[in-house]
């Protein structure tokens, strides 16, 4: 870099400690070695070598690092968000993978397994030798899973499953799939193994944002389970709502990685890309436009550190996870967008990673909790007063 490196304006390296820097220089050197150099390819193909990817990410100690027992790696909530953070700094879809493997997938079972679970799935999904996904949005229900159409009917001493998931990470690639469904005593989860009779995978083609990541639909259809294949201590819709907090907070982490790498792409193209006589970095305009942008990320680190510190004290409530998200989100998408145009017309460019970022970044704004759905759960927080429906 020309300079300081942008997310050390405010010397952020210094806020963690040397354990947290050596494992976000793992994840930092993985995605160097394995991501970086074959990403764009993978991008513009509209694909991702999940499998192999996984247990490069297991070997390490990277999946379900956040969870303690079964064969993961127990770390802290600081480590696990550097982590994402340099995942996705080189694509957004693979810390997806990360995240709904780790967060979405392993934390359901870890938190709302029986002990027969946990043995049976955490240890292969902590190595990679098992992908797991997480099912709640429904074609029809997205922001209010509540509403959700898939139904879980008791069957002498087993379950029958009878829905459609959509939009599911993983999907196409996943072993197991987590699945969130009505019963009669309201939401349950279940441990699919998604080579169930009566369960189809269907890949979502055609995506326009994050292209490396699997994507899918599951149909199940008069899926028959037995009880040891439901979540016991899962009761009600708290139970998926208490995974996406787990997720979204890597997503905040995540987000700053994409709009660092933005950044520094900016940063290093502004520097050499000369106009009129001079670097374009040199003009006034485009140093307001960096100095902007690094005010926003060094802000969203700090943030995201704020809560961080919180979730290993165990002071974080699901409202601070919403400030972060849409906050880190919203700054991220608005940093990949301005890069864009310092780099003009390369800017659209797949040799540079810029526009890919920002189309993945229209992803990471939906998933785990719409914007809007975040400032009404602030909304919620600052006024008592539901706004959803
Ligand atoms: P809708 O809920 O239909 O919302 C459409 C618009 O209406 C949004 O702008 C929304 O904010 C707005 N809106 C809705 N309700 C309100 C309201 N009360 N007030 C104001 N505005 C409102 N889901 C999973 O279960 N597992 C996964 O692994 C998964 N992976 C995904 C991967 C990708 C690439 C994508 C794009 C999505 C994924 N999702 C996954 C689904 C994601 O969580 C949903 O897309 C998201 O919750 C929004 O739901 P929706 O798309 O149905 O939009």
């Amino acid at each position: 870099m020309p300079g300081v490196p942008a997310l050390q304006l405010l010397d952020t390296d210094s806020l963690l400690s040397d354990e947290e820097r050596e494992i976000r220089d793992v994840a930092r050197r993985i995605a160097d070695e394995k991501v970086r150099p074959y990403v764009a390819d993978w991008y513009e193909r509209g694909t991702l070598p999940a499998r192999q990817l996984a247990k490069e990410f297991g070997a390490v100690g990277l999946l379900g690092m956040h969870l303690t027992g079964y064969g993961c790696a127990g770390a802290s909530a600081v480590a696990y968000g550097v982590t994402c953070m340099e995942l996705e700094a080189a694509d957004s879809g693979v810390r997806s993978l990360v995240s709904v493997q780790g967060s979405l997938a392993m934390y359901a079972i870890w938190r709302y397994g029986s002990e027969e679970q946990k043995r049976r799935w955490l240890p292969p999904m902590a190595s990679g030798d098992v992908i797991g996904c997480f099912g709640l949005t429904e074609p029809d229900h997205g922001s209010d899973p509540a509403s959700m159409t898939t139904r879980a009917i008791r069957d002498g001493d087993g379950w029958v499953l009878r829905g459609t998931k959509m939009w599911i990470t993983n999907a196409p690639v996943a072993d197991v799939a987590v699945i969130w469904a009505r019963a009669d005593e309201g939401v349950v989860g279940f441990a699919v193994p998604l080579d169930t009779p009566g369960v189809t995978v269907n890949e979502i083609q055609r995506k326009l944002s994050l292209r490396a990541s699997l994507t899918g639909e599951i149909v199940l259809d008069d899926v028959r389970l037995p009880e040891s294949a439901r979540l016991p201590e899962a009761r009600g819709l708290r139970a998926p709502l208490s995974c996406l907090t787990e997720a979204r907070f890597g997503i905040v982490w995540g987000a700053l990685g994409a709009a660092r790498d933005c950044l520094e792409t900016a940063i290093a193209y502004a520097c050499e890309r000369e106009q009129f006589g001079k670097p374009i970095a040199a003009f006034q305009l485009t140093q307001a436009k960096l100095a902007t942008m690094a005010v926003e990320l060094n802000k969203g680190f700090l943030l995201a550190m704020h809560l961080a510190r919180a979730a290993d004290a165990g002071t974080l409530r699901p409202e601070m996870v919403s400030v972060g998200k849409l906050n880190n989100v919203r700054e991220a998408l608005a940093i990949a967008r301005e890069c864009r145009t310092i780099l003009g017309a390369n800017g659209i460019s797949g040799e540079y990673p810029v526009m890919r970022h920002a189309a993945n970044l229209e992803s990471v704004l939906t998933y785990e909790g719409t914007s809007e759905i975040h400032t009404l759960v602030i909304g919620q927080a600052l006024t008592g007063i539901s706004a959803f429906s």
